[in-house]
C-alpha cells in the first residue's frame, strides 16, 4: 500500500472494517513516513477462504467470527480492539500472501496463537484451550510450559 502523498510503502492500519457482505475490507492507513492518512479497499482473495473444521464440516472464513473468538479470549486483559484488529490484519495478510483457498481450523488457530503469544499469555492460553481442544490437564499444562 503505497502512500499517495510520499510514495512510502510502510503504513500502519488505524481502522479496519469489512463491507456489508464481508468480501472487501476498508482500511484507514497512516503513512509511517509522512503521517498522511489514506483509505484502501482490500479484497480477501477472489474466492472465499474455506475453513475446514476438525469434525469434517467446513465453513466460509468470517473475520467477525474470528475477532469475536479473540475478544472472548482477551476478556478483562489489557488488550485494545486496535491490537486485535491489527492481529487479524496481520493474519489475513499472511493468508493472502500464501494464497490459501482453504485452511484447517487448527492451522488458523495456530496462526492466531502465534500472534497472541506475543500479546498476552492469559489470552493465549484461553484461546488455545478452545482451539486446540485440550483433552486433559496434562496437555493443557504442556501448552503452558511451551510459553
Ligand atoms: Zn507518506
Amino acid at each position: 500500500m503505497r502512500c499517495p502523498n510520499c510514495g512510502n510503502k510502510v503504513s500502519k492500519v488505524v481502522d479496519s472494517r469489512p463491507s456489508e457482505d464481508g468480501t472487501v475490507i476498508r482500511r484507514r492507513r497512516e503513512c509511517l513516513s509522512c503521517g498522511r492518512r489514506f483509505t484502501t479497499y482490500e479484497r480477501l482473495g477472489e474466492s472465499p477462504l474455506i475453513v475446514l473444521k476438525s469434525d469434517g464440516t467446513s465453513e466460509v472464513y468470517h473475520r467477525d467470527k474470528l475477532i469475536r473468538g479473540i475478544y472472548i479470549a482477551c476478556a478483562k486483559r489489557h488488550i485494545t480492539p486496535e491490537q486485535i484488529n491489527n492481529l487479524v490484519d496481520d493474519l489475513e495478510a499472511e493468508l493472502r500472501n500464501r494464497n490459501f483457498t482453504e485452511i484447517k481450523s487448527k492451522d488458523l488457530g495456530d496462526m492466531v496463537l502465534k500472534r497472541l503469544k506475543d500479546l498476552d499469555e492469559v489470552a493465549y492460553i484461553r484461546f488455545a484451550s478452545v482451539y486446540k481442544d485440550f483433552k486433559n490437564v496434562e496437555e493443557f499444562s504442556n501448552a503452558l510450559k511451551g510459553l
